[in-house]
């Protein structure tokens, strides 16, 4: 079995000193498990801070988003050698904000998923369908062509590095989580998709759900064999129910 993974995307939250106090109060509520692997992923101005607050510490250094390019003419962007270099492990790529409101399209999410492998970088992919897409019955179809055309071209040795979120958009900060079904039934599809598309270990793939979980409703999500971990938005701002949520995923 593959460990679980705990991830805290902290959105466009924190200022630094925001993120350092936060980063200090995760650094107490929180015990150290090595069944799981723990990562949190400030916005970019507060990288460095929390890189250094983290050091000597169990907990991984995620970024939000990436650009596809290493250098350039870019204004606004960043690099992944730029993370790479603040210490960055992990990079949240294609979330549903950067899908819809941002305007990334799965071509987007391959390149920046090849940049960041290119770097020695781990990619934590996110797809999921839209509420009219589930109830027009193509959560199926969106997932495939979001993996389908996410992974192409990726060599199967890089394919192994790839954690995948699962996060249905109508679940993501409405307090309206999947349900344990509905999540187990869509990470088994992804698996076996992933499988008979790239040949991808159905054993070893990390499969996190992502959509409001909570304190109360992380235990009996991980209880179910095929969610691997989570991706967690507001419940991580704050260091008791992150805290907590990573010791339900250490039993
Ligand atoms: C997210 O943004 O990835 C997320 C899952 O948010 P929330 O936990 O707030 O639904």
């Amino acid at each position: 079995m593959t460990s679980r993974f705990i991830v805290g995307n902290w959105k466009m939250h924190k200022t630094v000193s925001e993120s350092e106090t936060l980063v200090r109060e995760i650094l107490t509520a929180y015990c150290a498990h090595p069944s799981v692997e723990v990562a949190i992923a400030p916005s970019f101005v507060a990288l460095q801070s929390v890189a250094a607050l983290l050091r000597g510490t169990s907990i991984h250094l995620a970024a939000q988003t990436v650009y596809q390019e290493d250098e350039g003419a870019f204004t606004g962007e960043i690099s992944p050698p730029m993370l790479k270099a603040v210490g960055c492990r992990y990079i949240i790529i294609g979330h549903s904000e950067r899908r819809h409101i941002l305007g990334e399209t799965n071509q987007d999410v391959n390149l920046k998923i090849k940049a960041t492998l290119r770097n020695q970088l781990q990619p934590i992919v996110c797809v999921g369908e839209r509420l009219e897409e589930r109830e027009a019955g193509l959560t199926t179809q969106v997932i495939h062509t979001q993996l389908q055309e996410g992974l192409t071209g990726i060599p199967i040795q890089d394919l192994g590095k790839i954690t995948v979120a699962y996060e249905p958009v109508w679940a993501i900060g409405t307090g309206k989580a999947a349900t344990v079904e509905q999540a187990t039934e869509v990470h088994g599809e992804i698996r076996r998709f992933l499988h008979r598309q790239f040949g991808i270990d159905s054993q070893t793939q990390r499969i996190l759900y992502g959509g409001s979980v909570s304190m109360e409703n992380a235990n009996a999500l991980f209880e179910s064999p095929e969610i691997n971990g989570a991706l967690i938005g507001k419940a991580c701002l704050n260091a008791e129910s992150f805290g907590k949520i990573i010791l339900l995923a250490s039993q």
